[in-house]
This record gives C-alpha cells, structure tokens and sequence, in this order.
C-alpha cells in the first residue's frame, strides 16, 4: 500500500492526552537555547503555563528585552545548568556551535524543535544528529509542527496536536506532561526512528488533495477545451461571428457544472468497483488493488472538490444577467419582436423547464453544502457512524440523482437536435451524463435483494468456497461432524 492515510499506523501513534501517568509539571524550570522567533514564543507560552523559564543566548544583554520579564536571560552555559529540561531553538547548520557546551549538557534532555527547507533533506534526521553530537543527553523530538505564531496565539488556536518521539520513554513522559500543561496535545509517535517522519510533516503541502486536483483541473480542461470548441470556435469558422466574449463567463459557466457533476459521480464510483470486486472474488478480504485503494481515500476531497465547482457555478450562474452583452441581447430580441409585432413570446414548455431546472439545481447544491460541511473533522466527529453513513452515503446518492434530473432538464430534448452537433460533437451534458447515470444503474443493481442480499453477507464475513465445519445429528441421535462448502 503507497501513500495516504492508508499508509499510517492506525494503533502506532498514541495520544497521551489524558494519560494518568503523565503528571502536572507548572512550576518546573525549562530551558531555551536560542533567542530567534520559536524561543521567544515558546517562552512566552511556558511563562503562561505556569514554568520558570531561562533562555540561553549568544548575546544575552542585547536579546533580554525581546523576553517577557518573567523569563530569565542568561548565556548559554549559565541557563542550561539551571535546567534539566532544554528545548534547542537554534538552527541544525548551528548544532556544532553548541558542542562547547557538551559537558554542561551531559544527562539532561534536550528537545529538537527543528524543522528542514526540503522533505528527507539530510540522511539522518536533526534530532539523531543532535543526539550523535551529544551522546551524553537524552534527544527528544518534539513541539516542531508548531508554530511560532500558534505558541503566541493560545490553546485554543491553532494545531493542538505536538508529536513527540524519542528512544527514552522517561523523557518522552517529561515533555509529553510540558507540552500537555501548555495546552497540547502530545502524541506519542514511538522511538527516534520516526523523527525523520515528525519533520517531513510540516513541510508536505496539502498531499490528500493532490490527485483529486489535478484530477479537477484535468476534468476542467478537457470540458473548457470541448466547450470552448462548440461554443466558440464552432461559429467563427462556420458562421465568421465573433464570440470569444463567451470565454471568460459562459465557457466557464458551462465547464464547471460537469467538472462538479462527473467529480459528484467520481465520489461513488469507486464504491461501485469495490462491490463488483467484492460480489465477483465473493469475499471482502481479497485486496483491491492500489489505485482502488488510493481512491477511495480520496473520496472526501473528491467531494469537496465537487461542492467548490457547483459553488462557483452557481455564483457565475447568478452574475449571468449583470453582464453587458446579456442586456444588450435582451434589447435586441425586445427590438426584433417590436418589428415583428409579437406580442407573446410566453413558452409554456420553455418556463416549465427553466423552473424545474433551478430549483433541483439549488436543492442539489444544498445537499452538496450539507455533505461539505458534515465532512469537517469537528462536525464528522460529533456524528455517530450512522448519522454519517446516512449523510455522506444515502444523502450524497440522492444529491447525485437530483444533479442528474438537474442536467437533464438543461439539456431536455437537445440531445435529438441535429443543430447541437457542432462538427459532430453531441452536447456537453449528454457527455457529463454517462459516469453519473452508470453510477446511478449501478446502486440500483445492487439493491435488487438477490444482490442485496449476498453483498450484505460478503460484508460480513461470508466467503465463496470457503469450507465451514458443520455439526449434524445422526439417525442413532449421535451427532457427526463435517465439512461442506458455506456458498452451497
Ligand atoms: P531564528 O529566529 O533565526 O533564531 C535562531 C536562534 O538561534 C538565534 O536567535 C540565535 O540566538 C540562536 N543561535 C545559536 N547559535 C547560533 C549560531 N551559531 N548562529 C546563529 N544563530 C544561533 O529561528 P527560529 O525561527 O526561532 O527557529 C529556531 C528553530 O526552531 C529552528 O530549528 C526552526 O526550524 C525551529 N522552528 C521554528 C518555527 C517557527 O515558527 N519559527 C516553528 C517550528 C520549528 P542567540 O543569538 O541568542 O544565540
């Protein structure tokens, strides 16, 4: 398995918070080494907290009036005797500068905040470098996926959460109950072996929602690019009319609601392919395979991503009518009727369609607002599995079927209009229809009860050609044990 959540430890990573053993520590003396932006946020906080605090610097005169008064600010050697405890805000390039210090320092903890420029920037991490140049302290890595900014601006704000590892579980126990009095969240991550995964985590931008982007710009280009042709391209070649306005608007007004409407799809594809997988091997252990498997981890993303488009759709859709050459076309058609002298241009079928067609598109944009907002960690976290299951699952399907009824009544009978094939090409929506509506086929196979019913088995445990021992009365009264095949 490559990747995503999927690729983390679910039982690996402990939170400490609540941990009975981890005891209050306000009052202790902590050091800091350093006097940048990270040592005096931390200062302030611990200060705050409750601690004594002594900085440690170069140029103590010089840095004391950045501190808060209650924090101490000495030179280096004279601040890490008061302390067991030292947190190292300096730069890794500044660890050797510190080596002086080795013999004050030996038998205390020292604590890495550091972060990197670059993912796996060095073939060790900063804290195993720290420690190979101290082998007389005991390293832990802590407190670096915190920033400044979140130190200063209090519990509440911010990250909460301060991954620690080190290979001395003491220590881990010491800064777990310092970062716990601070108002984190510590989270034990195992031994000094994970440092180097602790460091990467800052740096990494935004890796859930890599494939679903380029999966939506990818969508969006092929849908511009096919509008853009039909809508644009297709009247300047055949009639010489001009009508590259359409671009920055109603092409992209066209393109985003099938970007939203096939992403929509895309969300419950890949449940689709799991059910088919799991009916055809007749088991629910086989594996799906790797691209399976990353999918469906993106399906949240996928969905939000889907929610952002219909969102921009419907606020293009709104701004349709401020535009100019949308006034000076209802001029236009106001004045050809005058010189035709018609007097009601009122089509019955045309109204209808129109109504219908904006209400299921605000109800399916409703829907979607719910899905999205349901899915953020605090408002998921408040649900039980059921109230989610119905949410993201039943909800987000009846969504799916009423953007469906929403593209359909758009496209009405336009799809048997020769005139819409421009250089062959068939209407956009009937495009965006065929994931949506396979999908839509498909969950309603899958409800047939034949079907139902032995998906609903392979949920829970039933497997094809297993053999289950079986226990059977004999005509004696005696009972006889076998085996026979569960699928028979
Ligand atoms: P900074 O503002 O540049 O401070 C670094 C400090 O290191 C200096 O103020 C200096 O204090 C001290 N230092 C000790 N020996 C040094 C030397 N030989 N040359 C230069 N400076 C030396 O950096 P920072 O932003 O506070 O970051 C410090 C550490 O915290 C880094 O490892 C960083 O990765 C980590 N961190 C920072 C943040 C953040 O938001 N800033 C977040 C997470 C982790 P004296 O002159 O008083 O000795």
């Amino acid at each position: 398995m490559s990747g995503g959540d999927m690729a983390k430890p679910l039982l690996g990573h402990r939170s400490m918070e609540g941990d009975a053993s981890i005891a209050p520590a306000a009052g202790r003396t902590i050091g800091v080494l350093g006097s940048g932006d990270f040592a005096r946020s931390l200062a302030i906080r611990l200060v705050c907290s409750g601690f004594k605090v002594v900085v440690g610097s170069r140029n103590p005169k010089r840095k004391a009036g950045l501190f808060p008064s209650a924090a101490e600010v000495t030179f280096q050697a004279e601040a890490v005797k008061k302390t067991d405890v030292i947190f190292v805000a300096v730069f890794r390039e500044h660890y050797s500068t510190l080596c002086d210090l080795a013999d004050v320092l030996a038998g205390k903890i020292l604590v890495d905040v550091s972060n990197n420029t670059e993912i796996n920037h060095h073939k060790e991490s900063n804290a195993e470098y720290l420690a190979s140049l101290f082998p007389a302290c005991t390293v832990v890595k802590g407190f670096n996926v915190v920033s400044a900014w979140t130190l200063q601006s209090g519990a509440r704000d911010g990250n909460k959460q301060v991954l620690i590892c080190s290979n001395n579980q003491e220590a881990k126990r010491t800064v777990a109950e310092i970062a716990q009095v601070m108002g984190f969240t510590p989270v034990d991550m195992g031994c000094m072996s994970s440092a180097c995964e602790i460091e990467n985590i800052p740096l990494r931008l935004l890796p859930a929602w890599k494939i679903p982007i380029f999966l939506a710009l990818g969508l969006f280009l092929c849908f511009f690019t096919y509008n853009l042709v039909r809508q644009v391209i297709h009247p300047y070649i055949r009639e010489q009319k001009n009508k590259f306005y359409k671009i920055p608007v109603e092409v992209v007004n066209t393109t985003l609601p099938c970007v939203a409407y096939v992403m929509l799809s895309l969300v419950y594809l890949p449940g689709v392919l799991a059910a088919c997988s799991q009916l055809y091997y007749g088991t629910k252990y086989r594996r799906f395979p790797d691209w399976l498997d990353q999918w469906l981890q993106h399906r949240k993303q996928i969905g939000l991503l889907s929610f952002f488009c219909a969102a921009l759709h419907a606020v293009y859709s709104l701004c349709l009518p401020m535009r100019r050459s949308h006034r000076y076309q209802l001029i236009e058609t106001a004045v050809k009727q005058a010189v035709e002298k018609k007097m009601n241009i009122w089509v019955e079928e045309e109204v209808w369609r129109m109504e219908i067609y904006i209400s299921v598109g605000i109800i399916a944009l409703g829907l979607l607002s719910l899905l999205a907002i349901t899915s953020l960690p605090s408002i998921a976290n408040s649900l039980n599995w059921r109230e989610f299951s119905f949410i993201q699952s039943t909800l987000g399907f009846i969504a799916l079927v009423i953007s469906t009824l929403h593209t359909l009544t758009y496209g009405w009978s336009r799809a048997f209009d020769e005139n819409q094939y421009k250089f062959y090409l068939p209407p956009t929506y009937t495009l965006t229809l065929l994931v949506p509506c396979t999908v839509i086929l498909a969950k309603v196979v899958f409800n047939l009860p034949c079907i139902r019913q032995r998906l609903l088995r392979i949920r829970r445990g039933w497997e094809k050609g297993r053999y289950v021992k079986f226990v059977l009365p004999s005509a004696t009264g005696e009972y006889s044990s076998g085996e026979t095949s569960s699928n028979v």
